[in-house]
């Protein structure tokens, strides 16, 4: 073939779904001529037809479309084929110039790409035209950079089942679909900023889509009903908020891709691509000297305890009360709020997946409950829509509490495998998020709550590090279980130990929650914070979430002997210092006394926590408290003996074993 309707066909620059497109020229000028397979076009479409829809894709102009000069018929052969002659341009297809740039645009050059094509699409837009069919192979880019859209509108024209190139694959690949195309509904403008969107996931994710599959059908089915794969789980480097950007695009409903073509563009432009990396960044940073702080995690009505502690003088480092005390707590809170003490809500978000919450009170009538019926299960959080919005109810309901320290929602985690995590972690990102936008300049929290035993490893911790160092929260509380003050196994006390000061290379303060008296140990050696219940032993465990009463505390009263550094009950602490002179406490709620302890225990706790995290704040490095951490468990320990000895129906050896799991993990060479 050499002539078609007057031009002079030369080679082939390319073969696409919809036919061949050849170099031709007429008049000494070169064109692309597409000459559209012979069975492609619908039935129905006659020339006169064909003309007429070509003309109206004539109408898009500007410089990022392809220009169309005109069409017609031709016999090639014994067939009639249609042709359509546009302007002829040098370069590659986008597909192309992305493989040719190893699978990465740097930032600048995909953002360049990016807007063009949004520009080429505001275009046919303003001409009514629909593309239907973007994806890198449709765009091309001149060796000017100029990027320009091809085959817009063709598809419309065009009869699926016979280009079928394989049974059962079709056009192209669905993978650029949008939802609504496949499930016939009325298409718009917005089916083009789905393709969109899976072609900014292409490019930003080294070549990766958002949705895998064997079988055409089966992609179908998640093209229409599943959320995509985390974009930021090919690139981990990429921003939040250009993740949005990316599944605000590929949202499964039209409406939901709420921009228009300026909005797309400037988000584009202004939406950052990557985060720094976290720990190379920041690692290097010094680490700010920061305080060591307790927090005290309230009960019912132990607020009466606060206030006679802080009238006598001290104030706590904070305090923690469960967010389902509230409404209930106002006036406590507000109590607080005149004692000057800063406080925080404990959002619980992790007892909405097991089914005692529905039991708990305060908890099933919190407003960021999903559904009172339901425990929360990781595929009601999977859209980015669902997650903003759990996000929002929970950091909503600690700033009307006016909390001083925000805690993002966060659910308990096993191990690495947990369908949890990933969407703890967007959790995290969207509460920044949202927090900020409120402008009220509060610290926000993240919340870790896992097994023990997953991180015994090394490797594992690093992993979890390198999850979470996508998120940029203010600090960490971490609720471990596994691991409470009467732990005996070293290598779980070390693995958390090691787990906390890895995670304090984000530089920011990190808090180990209800660990009771392990805590000092733990700040000793480093760790910025514990949070701890008053006078009763606390732990974290999976176990409590599935019954239903306060979360984690043997509700018995106990004193803490100090010298020992043991909470026993009352009557064995009464015993014990009555015995032994020495043990009793001088503070001002005891004033040396060993009678009627139940009723000064709590504040007597708060008075030697506090002086205790006092003490520890005035060594000056992590050596030197270790040290003398460690010195007071051997002196413990050595008196636990000499008790154990004396009055051997005082002290059973399993009351103190722990100490010397203590002596051997807080060893001063163990920083
Ligand atoms: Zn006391």
């Amino acid at each position: 073939m050499v002539d078609v309707a007057g031009y002079v066909v030369g080679k082939l620059l390319g073969q696409g779904t919809y036919g061949q497109t050849f170099e031709a020229t007429k008049d000494g000028q070169r064109y692309a001529l597409k000459l559209i397979k012979a069975e492609a076009l619908r039935l129905g479409f006659d020339l006169r037809r064909f003309q007429r829809e070509v003309r109206a894709l004539q109408k898009v102009t500007g410089p990022h479309v392809v220009q169309i000069r005109e069409a017609g018929a031709t016999n090639v052969g014994k067939d009639l084929r249609y042709y359509i002659v546009m302007e002829y341009l040098e370069g590659n297809s986008l597909a192309q110039a992305f493989r040719d740039a190893g699978l990465e645009f740097d930032e600048p050059r995909l953002k360049g790409i990016l807007t063009q094509i949004v520009s080429g699409l505001e275009a046919m837009f303003d001409q009514n035209i629909i593309h239907r069919d973007l994806k890198p192979e449709n765009v091309f880019v001149t060796d000017a950079g100029t990027v320009k859209l091809l085959d817009f509108g063709l598809v419309k024209m065009l009869d699926y089942t016979t280009l079928t190139s394989t049974p059962g694959r079709a056009i192209g690949t669905p993978l650029y679909i949008a939802p609504e195309i496949l499930r016939g509904d009325e298409v718009d403008f917005r089916a083009d900023f789905y393709s969109l969107g899976v072609l900014i996931y292409h490019l930003a994710t080294k070549g990766n889509y958002p949705f895998t599959a064997d079988t055409p059908l089966e992609l179908y089915a998640h093209v229409v009903d599943t959320e995509p794969v985390r974009p930021v789980k090919y690139n981990p480097a990429l921003s939040n908020s250009f993740e949005n950007l990316v599944l605000t695009l590929l949202a499964k409903q039209p409406y939901e891709r709420v921009y228009g073509h300026d909005e797309l563009k400037v988000a584009i432009e202004t939406t950052p691509l990557t985060v720094p990396r976290a720990l190379k960044a920041e690692s290097r940073q010094k680490r700010e000297a920061c305080p060591k702080r307790c927090f005290i995690r309230l009960l019912q009505n132990e607020i009466g305890v606060v206030r006679q502690f802080v009238q006598q003088g001290v104030k706590p480092d904070g305090i923690v009360y469960q967010a389902n005390f509230l409404p209930k707590f106002k006036k406590s809170l507000a109590e607080l709020r005149t004692l000057g003490v800063p406080y925080a809500l404990d959002p619980v978000t992790y007892r909405l997946a097991y089914s005692s919450f529905a039991q708990t009170k305060g908890l099933s009538e919190l407003p960021y409950v999903l559904d009172r019926l339901s425990t929360l299960t990781p595929a009601m959080l999977q859209s980015l829509d669902a997650q903003q919005n759990y996000a929002r109810g929970v950091i909503d309901w600690q700033t009307n509490w006016d909390c001083d320290y925000l805690t993002a929602p966060f659910h308990y985690a096993r191990d690495l495998g947990s369908p949890w995590m990933d969407i703890d972690i967007k959790l995290i990102q969207e509460s920044i998020a949202y927090a900020q936008s409120l402008a009220k300049g509060k610290p926000i929290f993240a919340g870790l709550c896992f097994n023990i035993e997953a991180y015994a490893n090394s490797d594992n911790r690093l992993a979890l590090l390198n999850r979470y160092s996508r998120a940029k929260p203010d600090g960490y509380f971490f609720y471990v279980d596994g691991i409470d003050e009467r732990t005996n196994n070293p290598l779980q006390i070390q693995a958390l130990l090691g787990l906390l000061r890895l995670f304090q290379r984000m530089g920011k303060p990190v808090f180990a929650c209800r660990v009771g008296t392990l805590g000092l140990g733990l700040l000793a050696a480093g760790v910025d914070g514990m949070s701890v219940g008053i006078a009763s032993l606390t732990g974290f465990s999976e176990s409590t979430l599935l019954v239903n009463r306060a979360v984690g505390y043997d509700m018995t009263t106990k004193y803490y002997i100090p010298g020992l550094l043991l909470t026993l009950p009352v009557p064995l602490a009464e015993d014990i210092l009555r015995r032994n002179t020495t043990l009793r406490c001088q503070c001002p709620a005891c004033s040396g006394s060993y009678k009627d302890l139940e009723r000064v225990a709590k504040v007597h706790y708060l008075h030697v926590r506090s002086a205790e995290i006092a003490e520890m704040n005035g060594i000056a490095d992590t050596v030197r408290r270790t040290e003398a951490f460690s010195r007071r468990v051997a002196e413990a320990l050595a008196r636990c003996e000499a008790i154990r000895k004396k009055q051997p129906e005082y002290l059973q050896p399993g009351h103190y074993a722990h100490l010397r799991t203590w002596q051997q993990v807080f060893k001063p060479q163990v920083v």
